[in-house]
């Protein structure tokens, strides 16, 4: 039987807007399929080992002071992961880390793991409502979810946005981009959470974590969801 092995990083300390969600998306579309999954929760201290699938959620900048210590610590064996082309979703607050820094409004800059080629510096203003966007990457190409960030996050050298804005602000609400992918390490500001709502791009991220493309299921429900959002703004 096929196993995909996942590690959820920090999640008492990263799980805003539920998250959590895009784990439980992942391990249900692969049980459907009687694909085996292995969750491990990763918290402050443990060591990580190798896994198919790297998952971290968002938080408050509070919460990503202690992650961005903790990150430090596993910073050169995540880039081995990356290299090696396995999995990574981080959302918001856990994109953000995924990239060179965090610069908060105010304290510290938090260093982050450079997974990505990308920064983030807060702004003055809160990017709050729904977002829709379009990606290369999946058909269908829309995707949708809601975004909760004063972060502005900008791309550089190689990493390419994972979509372009139609509704709503993304990295920065300025160039017109959401999101990032460098290899098979992807970000985005889609709360909602982003996974359910979004079938086609869990099943990417299965199919890259497998690499075979999994049989297709049903998903009549979850793009009702899908489509009730599109271009929808609050
Ligand atoms: N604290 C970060 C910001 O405000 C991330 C927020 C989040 O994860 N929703 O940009």
């Amino acid at each position: 039987m096929k196993k995909i092995k996942i590690a959820h990083l920090y999640p008492k300390l990263l799980n805003i807007y539920g998250d959590r969600g895009n784990i439980l998306t992942l391990k249900c579309r692969c049980e459907w399929r009687g694909i085996e999954v292995e969750i491990e929760e990763i918290n402050i201290g443990d060591k990580i080992n190798e896994h198919d699938i790297y998952f971290i959620g968002g938080g408050q900048d509070l919460q990503q002071i202690e992650v961005a210590k903790e990150l430090q610590k596993h910073k050169g064996f995540l880039a081995q992961e990356r290299d090696r082309m396995a999995v990574f979703l981080g959302i918001c607050g856990g994109y953000q880390l995924m990239g060179h820094y965090y610069q908060p409004f105010s304290g510290e800059r938090l260093e982050g793991i450079s997974l990505l080629d990308a920064y983030t510096v807060a702004g003055n203003k809160r990017f709050i409502g729904n977002v829709t966007a379009e990606t290369d990457f999946v058909e269908p190409s829309s995707l949708v979810g809601f975004e909760n960030h004063s972060g502005l996050t900008y791309l550089k050298g190689e990493t390419e946005p994972l979509g372009r804005v139609i509704t709503g602000n993304g990295n920065n609400g300025t160039d017109g981009t959401e999101g990032a992918r460098y290899k098979n390490v992807f970000g985005t500001y889609l709360h909602g959470s982003f996974l359910p709502k979004n079938p086609q791009f869990a099943d990417y991220m299965i199919e890259l974590a497998l690499g075979s493309k999994p049989e297709p299921l049903d998903d009549k429900i979850e793009m009702l969801a899908h489509n009730s959002l599109i271009n929808k703004k609050y």
